[in-house]
């Protein structure tokens, strides 16, 4: 029997689903339904919707290890996360028009001097670049409708019934064999609704939190010559807690406030444009704390206590808060090391080991002193991630009902896009 299959979201997940059906000549009907805009037409700020989701707008990073990017291997092993990883990225390049421009940054070895301090991650990284993405969408975009692959654009799924296998399109409807939910961090509210709605069992989760650390760059530019996205790590496994740098921007840094549930919070991004260089490196310093009981909840508690003036907090011990890149101050209240009691407690002890962390960072680049400055809090509220069959990412519930990419647990876009293939080569074999 050929089978229908409706997938939500025409993100990095979906597309790499669909590429596996239709290169293995699967024999049933392919629908994807999207909010956003076709490649041809999706204009620069639609950032996280339209074809390829938000991994069709951003900086094209494709990372390569399985620590990196939201899990993977814990479905279906190491050797065979790698597997898949490798297939999202040879899809990146088949549809790329100058496959050679696509560069490969591949640390080998941690630097003696970060020792005994830190770890260093070390993974290769494809860089493709936010201009060539746009191209790439276009042609791949072009091979999935050749192959008979329809989309839906510009048209939001409000519901879906899984009792009677509708995807819900305001009053319209639309029939499936096999769904394949893949909305991404723009869907994040869509997911937790349906998961409220069906009451589906779901996975314990970590706190995500920690602060935006930003300095001059040239205090860590001897690791930056080393990795420039570096992710210096270390961990206290009897404690469950872990810390790590987070997406470093440098050369033209800025910080950016996010506002969630209206709560301010830090996150950092780099322009290209040599006219924004202003000689700054920006990170995350992000705790990743297990073993509390409703980490949302926590985490949203510790946000809103850290919030004056409706914003968030800037401590340092000699800057002044840096300019946007529109050269407006970051939006933050200045505190004084006095107010520091405050951070203290709301972060119910684990702020210490931020204050650790930046403390031996002067150790390790001895130029950095009291340069540098942080932004409070930066958090990551991860999606309740429903409980899935791991060998076809299905609901427990619902085994016809399969959750792709950040919708499930993906961080990135080569674990999102494995997670299409994985689910796509399941159906394949059925
Ligand atoms: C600015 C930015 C830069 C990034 N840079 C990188 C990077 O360099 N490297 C990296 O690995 N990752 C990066 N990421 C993360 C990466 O883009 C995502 O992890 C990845 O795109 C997730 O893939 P996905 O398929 O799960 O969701 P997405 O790619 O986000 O796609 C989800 C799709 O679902 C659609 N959708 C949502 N809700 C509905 C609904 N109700 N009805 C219909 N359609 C819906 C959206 O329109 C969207 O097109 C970046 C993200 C952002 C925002």
């Amino acid at each position: 029997m050929s089978k229908n299959i409706v997938m939500v979201g025409a993100g990095v997940a979906n597309v790499n689903a669909a590429t596996k059906l239709v290169d293995n000549n699967f024999e049933g009907t392919i629908t994807i339904i999207d909010m956003g805009k076709d490649p041809y037409v999706r204009p620069y700020e639609e950032v996280m919707t339209g074809f390829l989701g938000a991994g069709g707008w951003s900086d094209g990073k494709l990372t390569y290890h399985t620590a990196i990017g939201g899990q993977l291997s814990k479905y279906c092993g190491e050797d065979k996360a790698m597997e898949l990883m490798d297939q999202v990225i040879t899809n990146f390049k088949r549809f790329h028009p100058k496959p050679e421009e696509v560069q490969c940054s591949d640390p080998q070895l941690e630097p003696d001097f970060i020792k005994p301090y830190f770890g260093l991650r070390l993974f290769p990284v494809w860089h493709v670049g936010t201009d060539y993405l746009h191209e790439i969408g276009k042609n791949w975009y072009d091979y999935l409708v050749s192959k008979g692959v329809k989309f839906v654009w510009e048209t939001k799924v409000t519901d879906i019934d899984f009792d009677n296998q509708m995807v819900m399109c305001g009053e319209f409807g639309d029939k499936y064999d096999e769904l394949i939910f893949g909305v991404g961090k723009s869907g994040i509210d869509f997911g937790k609704k349906l998961a409220e709605k069906y009451d589906l069992p779901t996975e314990p989760k970590s706190v995500q939190i920690g602060v935006r650390f930003e300095a001059p760059q040239h205090h860590f530019q001897k690791l930056i010559d080393i990795s420039y996205d570096f992710k210096l790590y270390r961990k206290f496994e009897d404690k469950g807690v872990s810390l790590r740098s987070f997406c470093t921007n440098n050369n033209a840094a800025y910080v950016a406030v996010e506002e969630t549930y209206g709560d301010h919070s830090y996150n950092g991004h780099a322009r290209k444009d040599e006219a924004y260089r202003n000689n700054m490196t920006n990170f995350g310093i992000l705790m990743e704390i297990k073993n509390i009981e409703d980490p949302f909840e926590w985490s949203r508690n510790v946000v809103n206590k850290l919030q004056n003036n409706n914003t968030g907090l800037y401590y340092s011990p000699s800057r002044e808060p840096s300019t946007t890149s529109e050269g407006i101050n970051v939006e933050a209240s200045t505190i004084n090391w006095l107010d520091l009691v405050k951070v203290i407690n709301a972060f119910e002890g684990y702020f210490e080991y931020i204050v650790d962390f930046i403390d031996d960072m002067k150790k390790v680049f001895p130029t950095l002193k009291d340069d540098w400055g942080i932004y409070i809090p930066e958090v990551k509220y991860l999606s309740p991630e429903p409980l899935v069959d791991y060998t076809n990412l299905a609901l427990t519930k619902y085994p016809n009902v399969h959750f792709v990419g950040d919708a499930l647990s993906a961080r990135g876009i080569s674990v999102s896009g494995a997670h299409g293939i994985f689910v796509a080569e399941d159906l394949l074999k059925s």
